[in-house]
């Protein structure tokens, strides 16, 4: 099957009905396709496409020779779900265009970097919210929310949204916005990864061409201290400031890595700054002004690193959170923390305006555990066990490495779901999508997801 699969007709018709390219193993371009960041995969096939219609043919080639599918954009999904072994692999990619249309909307083709986004509405004195990482592509940050830089005074990515082009599992190609389709537009705006392949949204940009961005380092030696202030600060702090505050693995070389608060104004720098200077002992302070293109920074990592990565909201937050979170440093020396302060805009939308539901979160806590499966040892032991007795009230999507289908339910509270398996039904009943952590047309489906986590965690490996 195979061999007729990849090298037979089937092939041949795929490639002459697409506008962009069709790769199979040995055909310069699929390593670097068929790879990424948390898996090596090994796709049948690689769909590179150039456009809606290819997409249509890519579903219409997998369908008929009973493949699964993966979506990828920027690649960084962090159990890997963006390739697949023995399927095809849908490559948006090529659709990156970023298109000024008018009232400052931005038509962003999902195979765009958020890096590349920036720079080129960087001409224009436009910003989007979207994430902290240049690398990071459109479609999966868009897929679960997307937490930016300016999300207490912009919002998730996702409520910037004005419309989008989604190709569903039937082949049509739709065109979707509060008026039209508005169920599948709610359902886009949180978790689109579940109802098709978006091809682009529109986007409401905001005139922002600089911001103040930088950090205040603390001595690690108050770093309890230093995060309930932060906390309480931040709690209340105006909306033109967004922060988070990191706490490094203990592992690294200097133990005695500072607490870091970064920061990112677009208001009165020194007004929404000052009670951060007198959390502690500041040793240094470094917030200049910079095109807003400038706070994206970006990572590599050793390729036989395999992170675990997950993360909870907590709608107020206890000071024994906090505690619980820094005794847990010692124990496991590759845990890297970082806790994003939310409310503002992104807490002013209602909670059933969009498939992502956690309004009320105050804090985002995100967490790292570096390193190879040697190096980790035991530590994921102890990481799990961090994270049971912390018992946040609800997760993001796009932060977990290992997803259950306890996951599921965090980042989806029981009236999403029941409301995303109706959505699912209409749209993708056969439960095409189901390389995506994503709410099933029918409960029994979580066994198909079960399955695929199984062959996630295998091609981790
Ligand atoms: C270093 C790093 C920094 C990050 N920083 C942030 C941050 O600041 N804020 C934040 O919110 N998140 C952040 N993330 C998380 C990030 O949003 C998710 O990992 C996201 O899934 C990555 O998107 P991608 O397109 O790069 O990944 P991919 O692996 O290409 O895609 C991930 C999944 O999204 C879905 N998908 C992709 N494209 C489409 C499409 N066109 N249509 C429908 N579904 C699609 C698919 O289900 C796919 O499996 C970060 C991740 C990393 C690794």
């Amino acid at each position: 099957m195979a061999e007729s699969v990849v090298t037979g007709r089937g092939i041949d018709v795929l490639r002459a009905a697409v506008l962009g390219e069709v790769l199979v193993d040995g055909d310069p371009g699929y390593p670097e396709a068929a790879r990424v960041m948390m898996s090596e995969g090994s796709p049948r096939l690689v769909v590179r496409c150039a456009g809606a219609k290819d997409v249509v043919e890519a579903l219409r080639y997998a369908e008929a020779h009973d493949l699964p599918i993966a979506v990828r954009s920027g690649g960084h999904q962090a159990a890997g779900f963006g390739t697949n072994d023995g399927g095809v692999m849908i490559d948006v990619r090529p659709m990156d265009q970023v298109r000024l249309l008018p009232d400052d909307v931005v038509r962003v083709g999902t195979g765009a970097t958020w890096g590349r986004v920036a720079e080129r509405l960087g001409k224009t004195g436009l910003a989007i919210s979207s994430g902290d990482t240049a690398s990071v592509g459109v479609g999966g940050l868009m897929a679960g929310g997307g937490i930016g830089w300016m999300v207490r005074k912009h919002g998730l990515a996702i409520d910037n949204v004005v419309g989008a082009e989604v190709v569903t599992a039937d082949g049509a190609v739709r065109r979707v916005d509060a008026v039209t389709e508005p169920e599948l537009f709610w359902g886009l705006r949180g978790a689109a990864g579940g109802l098709g392949v978006v091809t682009s949204y529109d986007i409401r940009a905001v005139r922002q061409p600089t911001v103040h961005f930088g950090t205040l380092l603390y001595p690690c030696t108050q770093a309890e201290q230093v995060l309930a202030g932060w906390a309480e600060y931040m709690a209340d702090a105006p909306e033109e400031l967004t922060s988070s505050l990191q706490l490094a693995p203990t592992m690294m070389a200097d133990r005695q890595v500072p607490v870091a608060v970064m920061v990112c104004v677009t208001g009165d720098v020194d007004a929404a700054l000052e009670p951060l200077r007198h959390l502690g002992s500041l040793l240094t302070e470094k917030v200049v002004e910079v095109p807003y293109a400038e706070v994206f920074s970006d990572m590599s990592m050793p390729s036989e690193w395999r992170p675990r990565i997950r993360n909870g909201f907590f709608n107020t937050w206890s000071p024994d959170v906090g505690r619980r979170l820094l005794e847990a440093r010692p124990e496991i020396p590759g845990l890297a923390i970082e806790i994003r302060a939310l409310g503002g805009a992104y807490g002013a939308m209602p909670a059933d305006a969009t498939a992502f539901a956690h309004r009320d979160a105050r804090f985002m806590v995100n967490s790292v555990l570096m390193g190879s499966p040697e190096q980790q040892g035991t530590q994921p032991k102890a990481f799990d066990a961090m994270w049971r007795s912390l018992r946040p009230d609800g997760a993001y999507l796009n932060f977990l490495s290992d997803p259950t289908d306890a996951d599921l339910d965090a980042c989806y509270p029981e009236a999403h779901r029941k409301r995303l398996a109706a959505l699912k039904q209409s749209v993708d009943p056969g439960h095409v999508f189901r390389s995506a952590l994503t709410v099933p047309p029918r409960p029994e489906w979580t066994g198909g997801r079960r399955h695929l986590m199984r062959w996630a965690m295998r091609s981790r490996r």
